[in-house]
């Protein structure tokens, strides 16, 4: 990952978690379409698609 996926820069202290769905992609930094699903979440860049999916 480029970027934190948590705030989108590119060296900050967080920690990226799989509790909390992701806001920002780590590759591009776009802004993520997360989506709450009965199993846990997905995340999806416009560009990359959906990259994450955690139960
Ligand atoms: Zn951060
Ligand atoms: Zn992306």
């Amino acid at each position: 990952m480029e970027f934190c996926t948590r705030c989108g820069s590119a060296a900050c202290g967080c920690r990226d978690t799989a509790l909390e769905p992701p806001r920002f992609c780590g590759r591009c930094r776009r802004r993520l379409k997360v989506q709450v699903t009965p199993s846990g979440w997905t995340a999806a860049c416009s560009r990359h698609g959906a990259e994450v999916a955690r139960a």
